[in-house]
Parts: structure tokens; C-alpha cells; sequence
């Protein structure tokens, strides 16, 4: 747990699990045809893959994403800057042997029919047996990558497939690695092909050329489904897999344009969607000129849809004092007795402040006298935006007064002695001999990978703060 206990809310804010900053998006060169081609042949390129939303890992492996690259011997990212890049590529070796073009027979010849398709919008992008890909952007120096430290590397094993270079430099303008997501839902033989791959890779890792090589199952070499999983991650592959996995969802539940009905596909390397319907109107008097008949396409500035989020809000509600906090039973959370903050879509013409309010007093009864944006956090189950933020409650009598009649959600909910919660925060602080006595009824609190997690610790560090508890 201690890995996501950080000490202040910037801390919080900039490494919030499956949001840390880990690439540049450089978003304008999605529709970039010449950079997209440079960038998606070149060998030092990285690659991770989704199959139906679950992205390929190597579990017995320290939980990894599988992040592989095109050409052989290219730099381990890893061993540069140690505490910068950590686990962004495989650990262990300062190389990573195994590329793509000589592990996968086919794939030079998949990446020239998606680029083909890409550069013309053939409406054949989304045809069976066709991976879809994302650009994702840059590892650079804006994140930290030291270039230079790339220039002088040489590789211990020359293999005829590597060139040597082992970073993009476009047009001197933009130099990194380039990040790529693919979903090969639609191609199950080159999803099969690269658990294989995979798999042989971490067998010559595990230097097991002598002994019998082991399974994909035995290596823990999968696409996994597993939240548990989802959540283990070191927090810049959860981003990555974020980042990944909400594209693709967009994408796989906007298979129709909403103004005709047409099948869409993504164009600007996954960035964008377009109708395909290209019928027009007949020309006549009065509109000489025809036009779409989309209302998607004829639209003066909306003839694509963008990626979309939904927001929603999560609240740690509390007093003036920070000496109460409010906690709730969700009845998903039943049999675990995991308290956690209230939480609720935004609806459409609300500030986040109202919706907070709304959410909370909708769900405990309590009227919140203040409200304030604390931090967010991207969440892919499937493509939410959690805003956090702090209800402070005034205790007249009135307000703080619980009432779970009103939209009947919760089992419970609670106010409680910070002090109480805060050896849920901080186990270690709770002394040995209190072990059971001081939580009979063994209440939870959400994993320290969430942001209800980071909430409730941020409101217990303020309650120290102004009592030193
Ligand atoms: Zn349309």
C-alpha cells in the first residue's frame, strides 16, 4: 500500500494512479500521415495490445504490461534514469532482445495495410482480421527522457533488423519513443501469435534454454480480465493501460454514426471517428451545391466524433474541524464492509460543486455547506472521470443529520471519529495489542490505488494538521 501513500495533494495530483503522466500525446500529429508512418515503422517503437479490453501481461513477471518493441536489441528505458522511467519496458536486462519484426512473421505486413488504410480513411478500417491502432505519443524529454543518454548506446548483439537508431527524430522537432496501442479483437491469430512471443521472450529471459521451456499458462502470459490486475499495476503502465483500454471502448461502443446510422472508423491513427456514409444531396435552385445527407457529416465543424469521458463526482464529506467523517455502505460492498465516499454521475447543465451537493445529500440526507474540487482521476471500468472533492458539513442540529430514505442506494453510512479512520489509513500507527479491539466490526476502506482512498487520506492528514492528532 505504501507506494500511493504520498504526503501532499500535488504529489497526489500528479501520480494519481491510471493518470500519471506518462507521454507526451502530441496530439496533433495523429493526423500527421508522415510522422504516423515514420513513427509506426521505426524500431524503437513501442507497442502494447488489447484483446476485447484486456491487455496482454506476463503476470508471474511482476504484474507487467507487456510492452513490445519493433526492432531487436533496442534500449531498456528502464536502466536509464532510474526512479524516472521506472518499469516502462521490460526490467532486468539493459536490452530487449526480441523485437517484433523478426518474432512475428506477418507483422511488417500488418502495419503497412493499417498504415495504407489510415493515410486514405478506407472505409475497410474495422474489417474482420484488421487490428485497430491507437498512436498514444512520445516518451520525450517533456517527460523526462534524457535523448542524449539514447545517442550513445550500442548494442551488444548485432541483429540484421536493427538499425541502430533507438529513438524517433522527427524533422528535429520532436525526438522520443513512440507509444502505440493495438486491439487485435478483430485478428485471434496474431492475438494468439503474440502470446507465443511473448512467452518465448520470457523464457529466454528466465534463461531457460537449458532446462524445458515453460507455458504461456505457466508463465502467467495472457490478455487478463482481472481488475485485481488492473489495479496492481506499477502506476505508469496503469496509465498506459488506461489510456489504452478507454480509447478502445470509445471506439467499440461507437460503431454507428449518431446522425445517420452509418458504420464509423477511426481515422487520425485511432484519435478520431468519421461516418462512411458519403451520400449527398441532389443538386436544386435553391441549394445548388450538395451536400451530405449526415447531419454528423454536414455539420460545419462536428463532421467527426471525438473520444469522450463521462464525468462523475466522488466526495469525502467531513465537518469544520475535521474531527467527523462521513463514510457509506454501498450494497455491492455488503459482505466486505468497504466504507467508501459517495459517488455519482454528473448530469448534464450542473457544475460539479451542485452535482456534489445533489449526489450527497440524494444518498446520506446531509446538506453540505461548502464544496470544493480537491483532484481527479481517469477511470477505464469503462470511461469515467472521478472529480474529487471535499463537502464540509456544518453539525447545527440539522445538516449532518443522516437520511438514506431518499434515493435508497446505500445500506449504511456513518459518521466517524477520524481518529478511528485514521488506523484504517495507517495500519502500521494502530499498536499491537489493539489489533481487533479498536475495529470489531472489521470496516474496510477502498485500495490505495483509488481516489476514495486518497480523499479519506487526505482528510485524515488535514484532521492531524489542525488537532496533531
Ligand atoms: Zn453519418
Amino acid at each position: 500500500m505504501s507506494h500511493s501513500i504520498h504526503s501532499s495533494i500535488k504529489e497526489i495530483q500528479k501520480d494519481m494512479y491510471f493518470g500519471t503522466e506518462v507521454l507526451n500525446r502530441v496530439s496533433f500529429l495523429r493526423e500527421d500521415n508522415e510522422f504516423i508512418t515514420r513513427s509506426l515503422f521505426h524500431p524503437s517503437t513501442r507497442f502494447i495490445f488489447f484483446n476485447r479490453q484486456q491487455p496482454l501481461v506476463y503476470k508471474n513477471y511482476g504484474t507487467k504490461l507487456a510492452i513490445l518493441t519493433n526492432g531487436n536489441n533496442q534500449v531498456n528505458i528502464d536502466e536509464l534514469t532510474p526512479g524516472v522511467h521506472d518499469k516502462l519496458g521490460v526490467t532486468g536486462t539493459k536490452f530487449l532482445a526480441n523485437g517484433l519484426y523478426e518474432g512475428i512473421p506477418g507483422w511488417k505486413s500488418v502495419l503497412n495495410t493499417w498504415n495504407e488504410d489510415n493515410r486514405n480513411h478506407d472505409k475497410e478500417l474495422r474489417a474482420g482480421g484488421k487490428p485497430i491502432f491507437l498512436f498514444m505519443g512520445l516518451l520525450d524529454e517533456s517527460i523526462g527522457l534524457d535523448v542524449n543518454s539514447l545517442k550513445g548506446e550500442s548494442e551488444p548483439a548485432v541483429s540484421e533488423d536493427d538499425d541502430g537508431e533507438k529513438y524517433l527524430d522527427h524533422q528535429g522537432r520532436y525526438q522520443g519513443i513512440a507509444y502505440y496501442a493495438v486491439d487485435v479483437t478483430r485478428n485471434q491469430e496474431l492475438s494468439q501469435q503474440l502470446i507465443e512471443f511473448v512467452n518465448r521472450c520470457v523464457n529466454e529471459q528466465q534463461g531457460t534454454a537449458t532446462s524445458k521451456p515453460k507455458s504461456a499458462e505457466e508463465n502467467g502470459v495472457y490478455y487478463t480480465h482481472s481488475r485485481k490486475h488492473f489495479l496492481s499495476f506499477e502506476h505508469k503502465e496503469a496509465s498506459l493501460y488506461s489510456y489504452g483500454a478507454m480509447f478502445f471502448n470509445w471506439l467499440k461502443t461507437n460503431k454507428f454514426c449518431p446522425g445517420c446510422g452509418h458504420p464509423t472508423i477511426p481515422i487520425h491513427a485511432g484519435g478520431k471517428l468519421a461516418c462512411t456514409n458519403d451520400a449527398k444531396t441532389e443538386p436544386t435552385a435553391e441549394k445548388p451545391e450538395p451536400r451530405f445527407i449526415c447531419p454528423v457529416r454536414s455539420a460545419t465543424v462536428s463532421n467527426v466524433s471525438f473520444p469522450r469521458t463521462d464525468m462523475a463526482i466522488i466526495s469525502i464529506i467531513t465537518n469544520r474541524d475535521r474531527s467527523k467523517i462521513l463514510l457509506s455502505l454501498g450494497k455491492r460492498h455488503a459482505i466486505t464492509k468497504m466504507y467508501s465516499c459517495t459517488a455519482g454521475f454528473m448530469e448534464p447543465s450542473e457544475t460539479v460543486e451542485i452535482a456534489t451537493k445533489r449526489e450527497i445529500w440524494e444518498e446520506t440526507g446531509v446538506n453540505c455547506a461548502e464544496v470544493s474540487i480537491v483532484m481527479t482521476q481517469p477511470w477505464p471500468f469503462p470511461s469515467n472521470l472521478m472529480i474529487g472533492c471535499m463537502g464540509v458539513v456544518d453539525f447545527n442540529g440539522t445538516d449532518e443529520v443522516i437520511h438514506l430514505g431518499h434515493d435508497n442506494e446505500l445500506l449504511d453510512a456513518r459518521w466517524f471519529d477520524t481518529s478511528f479512520v485514521r488506523k484504517l489509513v495507517y495500519p502500521d500507527e494502530v499498536a499491537a495489542g489493539e489489533d481487533e479491539s479498536f475495529n470489531p466490526e472489521g470496516i474496510l476502506i477502498p485500495m490505495s490505488e483509488s481516489i476514495a482512498f486518497s480523499l479519506i487520506k487526505l482528510c485524515v492528514d488535514e484532521a492531524r494538521n489542525a488537532h496533531k492528532l
